[in-house]
């Protein structure tokens, strides 16, 4: 697929309206478009259109396609999923999270006492959830990635694809989890 400059100004402006919301509430808004863009890509012939939007409360987290990760992995997701889309492959998911969002999910998964909810290991916990504070979700550089609307597990083609393709773009899967993917395999 050829990326024609009005198409980029139809992508730019479908991003945009992605970002009204988040403007009301951020404070800065950052617009980038074009090859400039995916410098740190290892795909040359993908055009990287992004829209990165600074929230004063998480630093450097930018939005990516509906994920929200740190900006060091903008570029490198935006490629991944632009190649997965031309392999046919339509993946969603979630990316950074709160720590307030990681301790109501180590209570969901590990328990309500507040070892279970600090302290507990992480393999203890059903499905098993990083201790609040050592998350690589926390910091922006892990994905929890969907295959047409459902986690990915082990037989999907998403799993496959990403198995076959993420590597390239600097992500590691987590193998107790085939859903979860990030830049240290944790
Ligand atoms: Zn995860």
């Amino acid at each position: 697929m050829t990326n024609t400059p009005w198409l980029n100004r139809i992508l730019v402006s479908t991003l945009l309206s992605v970002v009204l919301f988040p403007m009301a509430v951020g404070v800065l808004i950052i617009v980038v478009v074009g090859p400039g863009a995916a410098t740190t890509s290892t795909q040359p012939s993908a055009t990287v259109s992004q829209v990165a939007v600074d929230l004063d409360t998480e630093g450097s987290m930018v939005r990516v396609r509906g994920f929200t990760v740190h900006s060091s992995l903008a570029s490198n997701l935006a490629a991944l999923l632009q190649d997965a889309e031309q392999d046919g492959i339509i993946m969603g998911g979630w990316g950074y999270r709160t720590t307030q969002r990681q301790i109501e999910l180590r209570r969901k998964h590990c328990g309500t006492s507040h070892y279970a909810i600090y302290q507990k290991p992480s393999s203890q916990c059903s499905p098993p959830t990083a201790r609040p504070g050592t998350s690589q979700h926390e910091v922006g550089l892990a994905i929890d990635f969907t295959c047409n609307g459902r986690s990915v597990n082990r037989v999907s083609s998403c799993f496959r694809w990403l198995q076959a393709n993420a590597a390239q773009f600097g992500l590691k899967n987590l193998p107790s989890e085939p859903w979860h993917w990030s830049t240290t395999g944790r």
